[in-house]
């Protein structure tokens, strides 16, 4: 358990194993390891988050003839006859992809202007939407002259007073030489004492002594992924479907959970669109 299931439950799920749901572990470890080939492997990527995904695939959907309009919040979609309305631009359809807080919040201002058999559909799965409750992750970034890890990641033995399970060394993945981050998934403590104890960590574990450069504690990180966890569906209400880590499906909060819930709500438009 310590060396094995453990460490894989909290990195995947981000919930630690006594009350993470088993049903969603044994199907990442399924896909994992009876999967694709090469399901298992694992990758590091050497550029940056923004520059490795949404970069790309932000140039791919402007060469598509796509438009991308950067730094335009959603504030409530306005149902329309069969259409939706969003800034007063009418839309056919909307896949909503803002995160689950965000999305609960934009269909509250949405249910005030909507007739009652649509403020219905909005307001239900806003009540299931608000009901997840959320793991935090924290990153503690650290500095050491001339340090350098052995690999560029290294698992580490956590418990309650050394936090971090994974540590990275950003000079051999494309960052500056002599900084490591070490990240403490469902993570419980606050900023301070959590960026004291990874640095005692990494003296006591490691043999670094480090100096603290930032420590980053995302509250809502994930989802808490919880035995029978009642999570929203794709469809909202006629035309207007919800995509993100937290719908409904097999995967816990990770990139691949996101994913396959925007292939889903594309699929389900462009294959059944008189059905939603
Ligand atoms: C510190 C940390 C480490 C993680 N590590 C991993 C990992 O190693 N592997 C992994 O698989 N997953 C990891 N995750 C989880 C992963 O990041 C998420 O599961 C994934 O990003 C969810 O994608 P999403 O599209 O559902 O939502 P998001 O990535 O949250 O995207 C939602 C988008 O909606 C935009 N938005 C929000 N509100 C509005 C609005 N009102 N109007 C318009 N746009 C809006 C946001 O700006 C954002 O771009 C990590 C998460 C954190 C916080």
């Amino acid at each position: 358990m310590a060396e094995l299931i453990e460490p894989l439950c909290v990195s995947a799920l981000n919930t630690l194993a006594p009350r993470a749901s088993g049903q969603v572990f044994l199907r990442v470890m399924q896909d994992a390891l009876f999967g694709v080939q090469g399901g298992s492997r694992l990758l590091l990527p050497k550029v940056d988050l923004s520059e490795l995904f949404p970069g790309a695939a932000a140039r791919w959907l402007s060469r598509q003839g796509g438009q991308l309009r950067l730094g335009t919040r959603v504030t409530a979609l306005v149902p329309a006859g069969l259409q939706w309305q969003i800034q007063g631009e009418a839309f056919d359809a909307v896949i909503l992809a803002t995160s689950a807080s965000e999305s609960s919040r934009a269909l509250d201002n949405s249910a005030q202007a909507a007739p009652d058999s649509i403020a219905n559909k909005l307001q239900q799965w806003g009540c299931i939407t608000r009901a997840l409750q959320y793991e935090a992750i924290a990153t503690v970034y650290a500095f050491g002259a001339d340090v350098t890890l052995p690999r560029p990641m290294l698992t580490l033995r956590s418990s309650a007073a050394m936090p971090a399970q994974f540590a990275f060394d950003r000079g051999q993945l494309g960052g500056p030489g002599g900084l490591l981050a070490f990240v403490v998934s469902a993570s419980t403590l606050a900023r301070d004492a959590l960026q004291t104890q990874v640095l005692a960590q990494a003296q006591q574990q490691l043999g670094l002594n480090l100096q603290a450069v930032q420590t980053i504690v995302e509250k809502r990180a994930t989802f808490a992924c919880t035995p029978g966890l009642q999570r929203p569906a794709l469809q909202i209400a006629p035309g207007l479907l919800a995509c993100g880590d937290y719908v409904a499906g097999p995967y816990p909060a990770t990139l691949e959970g996101a994913v396959r819930s925007a292939v889903a709500a594309v699929a389900a438009l462009t294959m059944h669109p008189q059905t939603v």
